[in-house]
């Protein structure tokens, strides 16, 4: 695995897997472009993500939901007045900084006395951060006097009272900007799933228990934006909203966590990697009955989340469904006077109307690409002593599954049979075959370990009957990524061949 987020930045910006967004104009801080190799990356953890919770269950549809919502729904769903995080302000320098990362960039004394101060104990951040936010007035002076540094500057700063700050993007929909034309770009994909619930459960016939997958963009605002493509303000998100009968859902949630890490493992990201953080009761997010979050161990960063499966109990349908007194709701829910549908389904036992519960795996497809790059990077040194950095990628995450290389560029006999088994491997539907004749050979195949391309196939002098060993008359050489094997495969059997190792 990688050792650094460096090394993986560089290797991203090199071999065009993600570029920061506007930089030609400076960069846009939060938003980052995928090259033509992250595209592909980034569809296949989409496709396997789709393939897995998709097709291979017989209980889970899927959805497309639009990005910008009625702002009744971002009321309703508890953002306008939750989905913000603390922010504070150096005077000194008007830089602005979520509380809670301002923290925890600060020297361990540094920490130690503001918990210490606010009266918590050190090893409990969560509470810290809480007691900051409870105290504000307190919080400001406490930052003072414990010497907080900006880290900008690198000075001890002049703390602002910390505030809460609404994370949402909200923008104006159509001619005329009035107080009503607004909307929001969806801070989570969930929020078009429980609009849709209706309608799925009409059009499909869909009885309890059964989920709505979706992977879609969602935007934040985030006050400090940072760590390469780990926290950004455009990302997107692989979500699940399985909805249960109530009082199953305390079972399904850990069928949830078992599925989900098995396949983060499938995708090359093993359990070991992973800490299951049973999220501590005041830490829960507004709709959460309880939470796992997968914390992965990312190079540079640390255990960080990757994913958050929540038991989001009644709180979403709950809360957008009209005649919510007489459902019998279980979360505490805000009343809703807006919504035109009721968000029942009948009970599989009794058939009576209820509202179910809902378990939610939300992963986000920009950390997962992180975290399936770190694992797949790998220094190696050969045995002629020198170093090769290779991608050892799940064949089925591959950007490219198969290189095929003419050993000469400009003669037409050898560039026409490479072309024709481009042609022939493209054709087996395994994802992107390159026809690559941008450089000699040995570069090749170094630019192909560092993109993680599982084989090269070598279409040379003896291929076309123009070498020493009539023997090897139609045939090629296919290399190995890993093992640097290098065989020489009949081209008539060649498909069959890459087939089976691809499968
Ligand atoms: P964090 O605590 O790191 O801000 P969160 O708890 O707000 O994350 P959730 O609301 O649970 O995150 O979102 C579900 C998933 O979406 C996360 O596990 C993560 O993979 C992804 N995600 C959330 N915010 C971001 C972001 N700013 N950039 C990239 N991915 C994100």
């Amino acid at each position: 695995p990688a050792q650094s987020m460096e090394e993986l930045v560089s290797l991203c910006k090199r071999r065009g897997f993600i570029f920061q967004g506007s930089e030609i104009y400076g960069g846009l801080q939060g938003f980052y472009d995928y090259g033509p190799l992250g595209v592909e990356l980034k569809n296949n953890i989409k496709a396997a993500w789709w393939r897995s919770n998709v097709y291979e269950r017989d209980d889970m549809e899927g959805l497309d939901a639009s990005i910008i919502m009625h702002r009744m729904v971002l009321r309703h769903s508890g953002h306008e007045a939750t989905f913000s995080d603390p922010m504070i302000d150096n005077k000194k320098n008007n830089k602005r900084y979520r509380l809670d990362h301002l923290l925890k960039d600060q020297k361990a004394d540094v920490i130690a006395k503001v918990a210490a101060e606010m009266g918590e104990s050190v090893d409990n951040f969560a509470a810290v951060v809480a007691a900051l936010n409870a105290q504000p007035a307190k919080a400001s002076e406490v930052f003072k006097t414990a010497g907080v540094r900006d880290p900008f500057s690198g000075e001890v700063g002049d703390w602002t009272e910390p505030k809460p700050f609404n994370m949402m993007f909200k923008t104006t929909i159509g001619p005329v900007a009035d107080d009503e034309s607004y909307g929001y770009l969806r801070p989570e994909t969930a929020q078009g799933i429980f609009t849709n619930f209706k309608n799925v459960v009409d059009s499909t016939s869909r009885r309890l228990p059964f989920g709505i997958a979706q992977i879609g963009k969602a935007f934040r605002n985030e006050i400090t934006p940072r760590n390469f493509i780990f926290r950004v303000r455009e990302l997107e998100q692989m979500e699940i909203e399985f909805f249960v009968v109530p009082g199953t859902d305390e079972e399904w949630h850990e069928h949830w966590l078992e599925k989900r890490l098995k396949w983060w493992e499938d995708q090359g990201v093993p359990r070991g990697k992973i800490e299951i953080l049973d999220v501590p009761k005041e830490d829960l997010a507004h709709y959460s009955k309880r939470t796992y979050d997968l914390m992965y161990d990312y190079p540079t960063l640390g255990h960080e989340e990757i994913e958050g499966i929540a038991n989001r109990s009644d709180y979403d349908l709950g809360s957008h469904t009209k005649s919510q007194s007489e459902l019998g709701l279980v979360a505490k829910v805000e009343e809703n006077a807006d919504s035109i549908a009721k968000l029942t389904i009948p009970h599989p036992e009794t058939n009576k109307p209820v509202v179910p519960f809902v378990i939610e795996p939300s992963a986000g497809v920009d950390r997962a690409m992180l975290a399936v790059l770190s694992e797949a990077f790998t220094k190696e040194t050969l045995e002629n002593g020198s170093e090769r950095i290779v991608l050892k990628l799940k064949p089925h995450l591959a950007p490219i599954k198969v290189a095929v290389i003419p050993l000469a560029r400009n003669k037409e006999e050898i560039t026409s049979v490479a072309k024709q088994i481009k042609g022939e491997l493209q054709s087996l539907g395994l994802g992107r075959v390159l026809y690559e004749d941008s450089g000699n050979i040995g570069k090749a195949y170094r630019r192909h370990d560092e993109v993680g391309t599982p084989y090269c196939v070598t279409v040379d002098f003896d291929t076309v009957g123009k070498g020493e060993d009539p023997a090897l008359v139609d045939t090629v050489t296919v290399r190995d990524r890993d093992t640097l094997a290098q065989e020489r495969v009949k081209i008539s059997e060649l498909a069959q061949w890459i087939q089976a190792k691809l499968r």
